[in-house]
């Protein structure tokens, strides 16, 4: 049974009906029951949020988990609890496990484990089987199984006829293709964005016409079976103009941003730090300020970690030779308020709009809004608690990220899923 808790005094902020206001929430029964002001509840657990700020619980729709395959990489568990301490209340998570979630085994497997993670774990199924972009998977039982959507995520799919075929079923089934927009044939052997840097750096490089060809193809099929289509990791500056200009033909296309492609430049590799090393790859100032403009005008819906978590020992190769791939849960949140609301790129409401009711529409889920009924998946933040991220600080299996040492201003104080408290400051 749950417990009644009442958040008092907090700035409630729900994009999805537009309210900023100091309201108090009453959760009872795992569902929101009462919001209003000056709530009264004998019992209940009373959490003061007087000078935080109460949101929807954060979503994040684009999340790897190495379980089944890799436990001592990161497992569904110790992922829901690097969630939680960012503030996401619900994940969704990438099929590219060992073996991959391309059957209703390995799906049903995830999906067990899932009940017992520490917030919402929603599982995207394979495109194609064992991601070889060669056979489509049992598309229509994974779905029916409860995969959100399909991706081959961390490959492109080469195949067009195939990706036709797959945009084809998805519409059936009424869910997205999420795809990882790569063209492998130009991206080979790259391990960092291709240009000035790269050259002066002796490292092959990633062009950004790999991302872009794929980009236009997929919004081409798109428009051609009218299926919806999710965009992963937008990172150039034609990527976005592409979608915006499809948007407005109505193509049924949403993408996201990672915190880092928003953040960071190709001029951190000059460090050689390998945790820097991500696919797409970081690009130029250029692309950062396309992408501000993507996320102002609503080209970009939302933002998403790509959490990719690796061991050390991975890590420690040359730069070359490491694998792709950052931590993001921890880091997303207070990424996003350093990054986009305090330099006044999008307000708080809208940044968390692309957080919450964002990818919840996308994905058909009832959730990321705060409103009486709904399921309590709430995160409350304080937007002025100073903090450094420190390595002792993450609950991944695995250490890998570029901000380790970063000061940040904004902090999950506490998350609740399902009207159970799952973090606390
Ligand atoms: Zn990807
Ligand atoms: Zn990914």
């Amino acid at each position: 049974m749950s417990k009644t808790i009442l958040i008092k005094n907090g700035r409630l902020i729900d994009p999805a009906s537009k309210i900023d206001k100091v309201l108090d929430v009453f959760i009872k029964g795992g569902k929101i029951s009462k919001i209003g002001a000056n709530l009264k509840a004998s019992g209940a657990k009373v959490l003061d949020a007087k000078g935080k700020i109460v949101l929807p619980g954060l979503i994040d729709m684009h999340t790897h988990l190495r379980e089944p395959g890799r436990e001592n990489v990161e497992t569904i568990l110790s992922g829901s609890i690097a969630a939680v301490h960012g503030g996401f209340t619900s994940i969704c998570c990438m099929p590219n496990t060992t073996p991959a979630i391309d059957n209703a085994s390995t799906l049903e497997f995830v999906l067990e484990k899932a009940k017992k993670a520490r917030c919402n774990v929603y599982p995207f199924a394979a495109i194609t089987k064992e991601r070889k972009g060669e056979t489509l998977s049992e598309m229509a039982e994974l779905a029916s199984l409860g995969a959100v959507g399909f991706s081959d995520d961390g490959n492109g799919v080469r195949d067009s006829l195939l990706m036709r075929r797959a945009m084809e079923y998805s519409l059936m089934l009424d869910v997205p293709i999420v795809s990882h927009c790569e063209d492998e044939s130009l991206s080979a052997g790259g391990s960092m964005n291709e240009g000035y840097t790269s050259t002066v750096l002796g490292l092959p490089g990633i062009p950004k016409e790999s991302e872009e060809t794929m980009v236009a193809r997929d919004l081409m099929l798109a428009e051609l079976t009218d299926a919806k289509l999710h965009i992963c990791h937008v990172s150039t500056k034609r990527s976005v103009e592409f979608i915006r200009s499809a948007k407005k033909r109505g193509v049924k296309v949403t993408c996201e941003v990672t915190p880092h492609h928003f953040t960071l430049t190709e001029e951190v590799v000059k460090t050689f730090d390998t945790n820097t090393k991500v696919n797409p790859p970081l690009r130029t100032k250029e692309d950062i300020k396309a992408i501000e403009k993507g996320l102002r005008d609503g080209t970009i819906d939302i933002i998403a970690s790509d959490h990719a978590p690796h061991l050390s020992t991975e890590k420690e190769f040359e730069y070359e030779n490491a694998p792709f791939g950052m931590l993001g849960l921890q880091t997303t949140f207070a990424l996003v308020m350093k990054q986009l609301v305090d330099r006044k790129v999008l307000t708080l409401s809208e940044a968390v709009g692309k957080l919450t009711v964002n990818p919840a529409k996308i994905l058909k889920l009832n959730k990321g809004k705060i409103k009486v009924g709904e399921d309590a998946d709430i995160t409350v933040v304080d937007s002025k608690k100073q903090w450094q991220f420190r390595t002792e600080d993450i609950k991944s299996l695995s250490q890998n990220s570029p901000f380790i040492g970063w000061r940040f201003k904004g902090k999950t104080m506490c998350t609740i899923v399902g009207g159970e408290i799952r973090f606390l400051e």
